[in-house]
């Protein structure tokens, strides 16, 4: 970096109202760490930014400085894209502002809010919009890569929900991107990153839910993971689409439902919510519990805000993380035998590999309706490597490294783009899909010299 002349930011400061975090201000080792620690990067300042007016500040003066610059949302991506070395970041963390229309079924949202700040926001209504399954995520980046969680089979991907956006542009100009306003922007944002601009404001669409929902766990031993595996494969193909059931392998945690001898030894989880009434849910989830013989369950009704919450204490900021995903049209039980293989020689107990169901409502838009192109995946998994010691780094990543290529024959060669590390830019072409090509046409319009490419980046050359 050029060195920043004290007189440049002085002169930054005397326009900006948020706060501005350089190496020397005590607030600053915090502001710039995120949910991955082994990202480990020194930006030479962070501009939290209090409004929109300050994010077009803070990019002007990134662009006019010739700086790296990045952006913080919710700073949960994998890759460590919020942060760059030596360069600027807009921090949104205090832009969080939510304002829910209940009659027309809309939110609008600032862009550094978490998935909590959202749905505490639409809950308050009896309302959801379909997000992801750890609330500390930010809304933002979860959105920009397309999104999916519990209620997605139902109501399709985060940016399937997607009214519009305010977005300040790489020239420094705010503007609102819709299906009439700017919509080749608009089409971009909804899968194609934090490529195109700063997002400030997202407005979504929402749908009646809870607050009370039907959901929870039941958990089997590794022992019948198969057949388990098998069963899930043919009961979801004809589940409807209110219920979402996910599955989890991993090292029992010490959750008080499983007695302590199960502690710590490798389990399959099935991860459920039905978003409808109850009542109608609870006959529908009854052959779940009969897969084999759960070592126990916790399933009830429970406020969908807690169970957005239920897997926070297994995901909190801080371990180090890597991860490697694939997308699968169907589950082939060659799959189900590499799977079983790995979890039965997890590198560390912190270690999980997911089935996450998507299918159902995500499939129905056509692959070019919006930047995000992988509809016909089923499942998206991921393996997390999650661990705490530095010295285990190779032992973890190469753990993952192995069963992502064991398990690549049964994929359907798509790629999440929000689940890439930093180390898988050959895959960014993958993530992007048969959408590439044009996602380079609007990004050379709206970010010609590629302001925004502290992502897993479309490079308009
Ligand atoms: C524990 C955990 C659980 C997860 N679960 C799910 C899940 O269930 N479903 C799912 O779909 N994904 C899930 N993800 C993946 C998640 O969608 C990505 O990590 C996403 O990038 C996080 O967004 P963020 O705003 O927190 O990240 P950040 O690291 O802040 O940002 C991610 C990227 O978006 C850009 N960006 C951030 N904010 C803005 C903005 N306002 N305008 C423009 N660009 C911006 C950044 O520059 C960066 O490139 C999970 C991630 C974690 C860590």
């Amino acid at each position: 970096m050029t060195q920043l002349q004290a007189t440049k930011i002085d002169e930054l400061k005397g326009s900006f109202k948020g706060e501005i975090l350089l190496p020397s201000d005590d607030a600053y080792e915090s502001a710039r760490k995120i949910w991955n620690a082994t990202i480990d990067k020194h930006p030479a300042l962070i501009v939290r930014c209090s409004s929109t007016s300050d994010v077009v500040r803070a990019v002007n003066f990134a662009r006019d400085n010739g700086l790296v610059l990045a952006v913080r949302g919710g700073g949960h991506n994998i890759a460590g894209s919020a942060m760059c070395d030596d360069g600027l970041v807009i921090d949104l963390s205090k832009m969080k502002a939510a304002k829910v229309d209940p009659g027309a079924r809309r939110v609008t949202i600032e862009g550094g809010a978490t998935l909590a700040d959202l749905d505490a926001a639409t809950q308050a209504h009896g309302l959801a919009t379909p997000l992801g399954i750890n609330s500390t995520t930010g809304v933002a980046g979860l959105t920009l890569g397309g999104g999916f969680g519990w209620l997605s089979r139902k109501y399709g991907m985060t940016v399937d929900n997607l009214e519009s956006a305010e977005v300040v542009t790489a020239a420094g100009e705010v503007v609102r991107a819709s299906a009439k306003e700017h919509p080749d922007l608009f089409w971009a944002l909804r899968g194609g990153g934090g490529n195109f601009g700063v997002v400030t404001r997202f407005e979504f669409r929402l749908h009646p839910l809870g607050p009370g929902v039907l959901s929870g766990l039941i958990v089997y031993p590794i022992a019948e993971a198969k057949s388990v595996l098998r069963q899930y494969r043919e009961f979801l193909a004809k589940a409807p689409e209110e219920l979402s059931v996910w599955t989890v392998l991993r090292q029992a945690p010490p959750l008080p439902f499983l007695s302590e001898e199960v502690h710590g030894k490798p389990i399959i989880a099935l991860a459920l919510l039905y978003a409808g009434d109850p009542k109608q849910g609870e006959p529908l989830i009854e052959p779940l519990r009969r897969f084999g013989t759960p070592l126990g369950e916790h399933v009830g009704v429970q406020p969908y805000v807690n169970w957005q919450q239920a897997f926070d204490p297994l995901l909190t900021p801080g371990a180090r993380n890597y991860w490697k995903s694939h997308n699968f049209s169907t589950l082939k039980d060659g799959l189900f035998d590499v799977v079983i293989e790995y979890i039965n020689k997890l590198p560390s107990p912190q270690c999980e590999i997911f089935f996450g169901a998507i299918g159902g409502a995500t499939t129905r838009p056509a692959p070019d309706s919006a930047a995000y192109a992988h509809r016909d995946a089923q499942f998206v998994m991921n393996v997390h490597g999650r661990w705490e010691d530095p010295a285990d780094d190779e032992r973890c990543i190469r753990w993952a490294r192995d069963y992502f290529n064991a398990s690549a024959p049964f994929a359907s060669g798509g790629a999440y783009v929000n689940f890439l590390t930093a180390d898988e830019g050959d895959r960014v072409r993958t993530a992007y899909g048969p959408n590439y090509d044009r996602l380079v046409q609007v990004k050379r319009k709206y970010d010609p010299n590629n302001l925004f490419r502290t992502n897993q980046n479309i490079n308009p050359a």
